[in-house]
């Protein structure tokens, strides 16, 4: 990876896990789980409302982590709005090969999450520290545990 680039992702974790979007708990939330990850200690709490249609209407978090950890719970609820349950998932099975696979190219995908996948590249540099892969999509866990009615999410 470039060193720009490398810096560039640098800013943005730092600037989400300083100033996290969406740092809250939303009165409405129909859905929440939370997420444990033993191994750095991060424990969060996300929540979702949905509407009638399924369509997730706001996505929001709190709790405590590394600044990976936070900044991905960060980027997740801001990208989740507007998003059925199916593509929230979607969204994140995407991530996860981002995350895992070393020859994962967002370019194959021609769908509406081409813009996601571009912010998410951020995080991507995980791929190196499998450690911090959990930290990278523990949220996420914590999103779909949500969604299928869990309240308890471990990377475990
Ligand atoms: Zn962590």
């Amino acid at each position: 990876m470039q060193d720009e680039l490398r810096e560039l992702y640098q800013e943005v974790i730092l600037d989400h896990g300083r100033h996290p979007r969406n740092f809250r708990h939303p009165e409405a939330a129909s859905h929440s789980a939370e997420g444990y990850n033993p191994l750095c200690g991060d424990q969060l709490r996300v929540y979702l409302v949905l509407d009638h249609d399924g369509h997730i209407d706001d996505a929001a978090f709190e709790g405590r982590g590394c600044a990976i950890s936070i900044a991905s719970a960060s980027m997740m609820t801001e990208l989740l709005k507007g998003r059925s349950c199916g593509e929230a998932t979607a969204l994140f099975d995407k991530f996860h090969a981002m995350c895992t696979k070393e020859d994962f190219d967002p370019a194959d995908s021609q769908t509406r999450d081409d813009d996601a996948l571009e912010r998410l590249q951020a995080l991507s540099g995980v791929r190196q520290f499998p450690v911090r892969v959990k930290c990278a999509t523990l949220a996420w866990h914590a999103m779909t545990a949500a969604l299928s009615g869990d309240t308890q999410a471990t990377t475990e």
